[in-house]
């Protein structure tokens, strides 16, 4: 057993930080407060080739593995999680069921440029009335001679509005339940697909989120992603690994928060001493220390699971439920070192605690996962 990363995952690791530190953290309060989103940055991920790190070359991808994808989610997230977000569900939640169930034309014509970064990819699973229990979906998809005719709305779209390509899911057989349901790869410019409302977040809030709208929608059969019936399995394969990258994304909120609390409790006098000197403040300190890292090598081991193709569903699950319940003890915490001063905005740990939040919602909530890991646990 090896705990040491790699020359290459370092490699990664100092890459992004010091892409993170120098471009996107100058500006990640401004995003936050005008919820906007900086294609700028999504360029110079793609330049770095970071927005398609786990995939071939032949895909356009830089041939590393899930571990560097992690490592990257984690960097980002530690200045801004709205960005760590967007790269995650570019590349789990829309590169990575193209790149497992897709025919080669489909991969080149659909992972390539998400892979090089000049498209960017989501993932539409969510409906107003199924959420967790996203099997009970009402979209259809409907036969009509070369093409499959969509109808319905998905809602709490990541990258709705500035993603090129979409991975849906819809049912075309009602009967047969989750065996009635089928992935298809949507382009931006079908006719009949358009881009809702767009959500006020409490958190990630320069990460767009948007509804996503089928009428009549036109999507050619060559587009079927997977075979037929195969929806609900892709779906739910999808979310195994996406786990990985918003536990990496708590990880990284998690450990800039923790970095701030630290230099401010060091900083900060009280009673005529650094507040970093009472036990009562280290020891917050120790302890979240103690829970970041036992949630970032949860994180690790799922994605090297993942990457040695070892099954990792279960680990994945409890990687973003320890990763995730960190994030938000942690960033609470650091609230809690800064005082009054923490709960402005002239400190950053109030954005990273609204931004914690979420992820112990998405791709599944916290009690999703435990649902997942019971199961696993009891079989
Ligand atoms: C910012 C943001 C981004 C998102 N991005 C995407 C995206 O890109 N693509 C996409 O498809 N979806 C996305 N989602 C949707 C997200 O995955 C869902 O919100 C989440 O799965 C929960 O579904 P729900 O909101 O309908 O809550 P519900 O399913 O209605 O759950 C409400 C509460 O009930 C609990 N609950 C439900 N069922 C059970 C049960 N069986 N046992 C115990 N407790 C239960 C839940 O844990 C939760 O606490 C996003 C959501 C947000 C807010």
């Amino acid at each position: 057993m090896n705990f040491q990363l790699s020359e290459e995952h370092e490699m990664i690791r100092k890459m992004v930080r010091d892409f993170a530190t120098k471009e996107v953290a100058p500006t990640a309060e401004e995003r936050d407060e005008n919820e906007t989103f900086d294609m700028a940055i999504f360029d110079k991920m793609a330049e770095l080739g970071l927005t398609g790190i786990p995939w071939p070359e032949e895909y356009g991808g830089i041939g590393s593995d899930y571990l560097a994808y992690c490592i990257a989610v984690e960097e980002l997230s530690r200045v801004d999680a709205s960005v760590g977000v967007v790269l995650s569900a570019h590349t789990s939640l829309a590169g990575w069921p193209v790149y497992t169930f897709g025919t080669e034309e489909q991969k080149k014509k659909y992972l390539r440029p998400m892979a090089e970064g000049k498209k960017i990819g989501a993932y539409g699973l969510t409906e107003p009335a199924a959420g967790s229990d996203a099997g009970s979906m009402k979209t259809t998809a409907k036969e009509d001679g070369d093409h499959y005719v969509l109808n319905g709305s998905k809602i709490f779209i990541t990258n709705g509005g500035i993603a090129d390509t979409y991975v849906v899911f819809a049912v075309t057989d009602p009967e047969s339940k989750h065996k009635g349901t089928t992935a298809f790869i949507v382009e931006k410019d079908f006719e009949g697909f358009s881009v809702g409302k767009k959500e006020k977040k409490l958190g990630i809030r320069s990460s767009p989120t948007t509804e996503i709208i089928f009428d009549n929608c036109r999507v050619p059969k060559e587009n079927m992603l997977g075979e037929l019936g195969q929806g609900f399995k892709i779906a739910m394969q999808t979310l195994d690994g996406g786990r990985n990258g918003i536990a990496a994304q708590a990880v990284g909120i998690a450990q800039g928060a923790m970095d701030a609390a630290v230099g401010y409790a060091k900083e900060r006098e009280q009673f005529g001493k650094p507040i970093a000197a009472n036990q009562g403040v280290s020891f917050k300190l120790a302890d979240m220390a103690t829970q970041i890292e036992a949630s970032r090598l949860l994180t690790y081991q799922a994605a090297w699971l993942e990457t040695n193709k070892l099954s990792y569903s279960k680990e994945s699950a409890m990687a973003k439920l320890m990763a995730g319940d960190t994030a938000m003890k942690v960033t609470v915490e650091a609230v809690q070192v800064f005082g009054g001063y923490g709960y402005t905005k002239d400190y950053p740990v109030e954005r990273y605690m609204r931004d914690a939040k979420i992820t112990q919602i998405y791709e599944g909530t916290q009690e999703i996962q435990r649902l997942v890991i019971s199961r696993m646990v009891t079989k």
